[in-house]
């Protein structure tokens, strides 16, 4: 840990779970709340669960029979690929790798330039023999924020008859979501990036009535995920779902420390590249590029600030990558750059983006890069 005082800008990698999650995390934990056991400690976990079921459906407009909690996107977005194993699945060329490295064989369907997905091409695939079974567009890029266009992925997808999975877990809490508008007949989420605890998600069915299953050996969640729930994360789940549902207007005016940020950088550097700028954002979320230094030393450099934000890419093993999502974009500059994600969430003000500004104009000082 760095001496400073940490300042904490990496929300799309996890957020701080609320007071009032940890309220009900520690009112759960360590009960023995078996929602299996027909006693009145397995009661009280099924309500427990029940309700957090219905609060969950809330946040994306889902009936709340067609949500099975699971460990978080990552199974779930695991789940439906594998669901449809044998079959030809399209998946954008900027999804999470939870979605891009399940499959093989699946086809990757471009983006725009701003990190868009191409509609024209996904048509393209759509029209190709053998008919596509899948086609998996998330909500919101975890890099640069963008939202993607899934009405439409969806409209395209039907007229060929191909399901549609969508991997809201950027999205839900940010923007509006109504997963039967949105034309998904799946989607994943997950609880640690709306501020409720790690290792819980949900996967929600919209129209397809069609439940993709993971683990056998239960009964537990409509069969489709056996194994005794996690009652504590799922009823802190519930409890950030509710906040985050309620806090959707705050949400988009974090995009106020957003620019704030965005014109502070381009004061700093006037080279920087600011991606997806011009597209629809959430508005939490800045993924920048600036000359003649590399992610690497700039992150290293920022942490020993106290400072907390990624390259977007940075992967389990804490190395930092390329960004696959710009490469794929086709705007992965020329020459070096380092490239950072600075996402705000429900704890961030303006000093957190003055302190991030501070430390950085220090690093490019040192690196001697200033405009
Ligand atoms: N999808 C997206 C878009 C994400 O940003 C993440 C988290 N980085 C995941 C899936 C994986 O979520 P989880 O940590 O719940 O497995």
């Amino acid at each position: 840990m760095s001496a400073k005082k940490p300042v904490y800008l990496d929300y799309n990698a996890s957020a701080p779970a609320r007071p009032e999650v940890l309220e009900v995390l520690s009112s759960v934990q360590g009960k023995p709340f078996n929602p299996s056991s027909v006693h009145q400690f397995g009661r009280a976990g099924r309500k427990l669960i029940e309700e957090a079921r219905a609060q969950v459906a809330a946040l994306v407009g889902a009936d709340p029979k067609n949500v099975i909690f699971n460990s978080g996107a990552t199974e779930g977005n695991n789940t439906v690929l594998k669901h449809f194993e044998g079959q030809r699945v399209l998946v954008s060329s900027i999804e999470h790798p939870s979605v891009l490295e399940v499959r093989d064989d699946a086809e990757l369907i471009p983006v725009t330039p701003e990190g868009v997905v191409d509609l024209e091409a996904l048509e393209g695939l759509l029209r190709q023999e053998p008919k596509a079974a899948l086609v998996s567009v998330m909500l919101v890029n975890n890099e640069t924020g963008v939202i993607q266009p899934v009405q439409e992925v969806s409209a395209l997808a039907r007229k060929y008859g191909a399901y549609v999975h969508c991997d809201a877990a950027q999205a839900a809490g940010r923007i509006p979501v109504a997963i039967n508008e949105l034309g998904a007949d799946f989607m994943t989420l997950s609880s640690h990036k709306i501020a409720g605890p790690q290792g819980v998600g949900a996967l929600v069915m919209g129209l397809c009535g069609e439940t993709p299953m993971l683990l056998s050996g239960g009964g537990q969640e409509k069969k489709a995920r056996a194994g005794t729930e996690n009652v504590a994360g799922i009823a802190g789940f519930g409890q950030a779902a509710e906040l985050a549902l309620g806090g959707l207007d705050s949400y988009q005016g974090l995009s106020v420390l957003r620019d704030e940020l965005e014109a502070g950088v381009g004061e700093i550097v006037p080279g920087a590249i600011f991606h997806g700028r011009d597209q629809g954002r959430v508005g939490n979320t800045s993924l920048f590029s600036v000359p003649d230094v590399s992610s690497e030393t700039l992150l290293m450099a920022l942490d020993l600030e106290g400072i907390c934000v990624s390259n977007g890419s940075a992967c389990a093993s804490g190395k930092v990558g390329k960004s696959y999502v710009l490469e794929a974009m086709g705007v992965s500059p020329e020459g070096k750059f380092g490239t950072l994600r600075i996402s705000f969430g429900w704890g961030s003000a303006s000093e957190d983006v003055q302190s991030f500004l501070k430390s950085f104009r220090v690093c490019m000082e040192r690196m001697s890069v200033c405009g």
